[in-house]
């Protein structure tokens, strides 16, 4: 049978109709995206108004620059402490699941690094982390996508806060008076995979090491426009298309209002399947973006795998470090997809044999 839909956590579905203006923008000609010069006027116009857009949608400060840089996210696990340790050695960070344990691994290559917090079922309040004044900064990972722990707010703290943002970067409206800087890779919320956007506090850069390759060094980076080497110009054009698309839906508030929505249904069904279904992460801290679950019998996970591909829903599975079921709801998927899972997970917790849909 046909897959009509992808709960992915690796990536997004592009909304049809931006599928569609990306694709018209691929076909062969002097015009295709595909070889358009990251030195030609038409770039930077492009590039221009895709920072414009993000700027508007997330309402970024002036003093902020954004960046916009390849290598994914992960290359980020090393390029924080490389140009924002400066003179010091010491960073720390909250350690909240497989995503925040991934950089930490990194960082330590690096830094000195503590932790702050552990953040399994619920994020502590800020008064019980324990910061190390010396630290150059406080890193989060402010929606761990295989754990399905969501921050559910940013601490106000005395030294800059760093997040990673992959998985909810334009899910929710932030506030940089909180931030120093967030990074996300773009191939869940706003887009392709491929470029990595971050953005960074003025007063974050210059503390670069020196032995830090140029072309991932911050403060060059922004003093070069993010074109000291070739930008990834084809995930910017469709990070422009998909902030526009964002925009013209009612901008993050309305992504925010969307994640609450969908993310209440799937829980709904879970809380009410509770002898079918565990959950782990105390209510106020569930992914709005990845839920995650098992099954109460973990033996029948194959099982559930099974009858929601054949029921047209697919790739549900978790994290293979993590195991059990994840539904990823990044901005790309549509509510019908929702609907139609929310029902499936209602019929497997009652017994029922799931509808095949043709
Ligand atoms: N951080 C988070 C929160 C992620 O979800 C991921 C990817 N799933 C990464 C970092 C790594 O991203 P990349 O594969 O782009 O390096």
């Amino acid at each position: 049978m046909r897959t009509r839909f992808s709960f992915s956590a690796a990536a997004g579905p592009l909304p049809p109709e931006v599928a569609a203006d990306v694709a018209d923008a691929c076909r062969a000609g002097p015009a295709s995206i595909l070889s358009l010069p990251f030195t030609s006027p038409a770039f930077r116009r492009l590039q221009e108004q895709t920072e414009a857009c993000l700027r508007r949608l997330l309402a970024v400060p002036d003093d902020f620059r954004v960046l916009f840089l390849a290598g994914g996210a992960s290359a980020q696990f090393a390029l924080l402490p490389l140009n924002l340790l400066g003179a010091s050695r010491r960073a720390c960070y909250v350690d909240s699941g497989h995503w925040s344990r991934r950089a930490i691994a990194e960082a330590k290559r690096y830094a000195h690094v503590s932790i702050a917090a552990r953040a399994f079922e619920r994020v502590p309040a800020t008064a019980e982390w324990q910061l190390d004044p010396l630290a150059a900064y406080c890193h989060v990972t402010s929606n761990e996508t295989a754990d399905g722990l969501q921050f559910d707010d940013f601490p106000a703290l005395p030294l800059p806060l760093v997040a990673d943002m992959t998985s909810d970067l334009l899910t929710r409206p932030l506030d940089f008076t909180r931030l120093a800087l967030v990074y996300a890779g773009t191939q869940k919320t706003i887009g392709t995979p491929g470029l990595t956007v971050v953005i960074v506090h003025e007063r974050l850069l210059g503390r670069t090491r020196p032995e830090t390759p140029r072309v991932m060094d911050y403060a060059a980076q922004a003093a070069a426009g993010s074109r000291l080497c070739t930008p990834p110009v084809f995930p910017i054009f469709v990070a422009h298309r998909m902030l526009h698309w964002i925009e013209s839906r009612g901008g993050v508030a309305a992504m925010a209002a969307a994640a609450q929505r969908r993310s209440d249904a799937v829980y709904a069904a879970l809380d009410e399947g509770h002898s079918a279904y565990a959950t782990r992460i105390d209510a106020p801290f569930r992914s709005r973006i990845n839920p995650c679950f098992r099954l109460a019998d973990d033996s029948l996970t194959a099982l559930f795998l099974h009858a929601a591909e054949a029921a047209g829903l697919r790739d549900l599975n978790g994290h293979p470090d993590v195991g059990g079921i994840r539904a990823s709801l990044y901005n790309g998927v549509a509510d019908s997809a929702v609907d139609a899972l929310v029902s499936f997970l209602r019929a497997f917790a009652q017994g029922r044999r799931p509808v095949r849909r043709a």
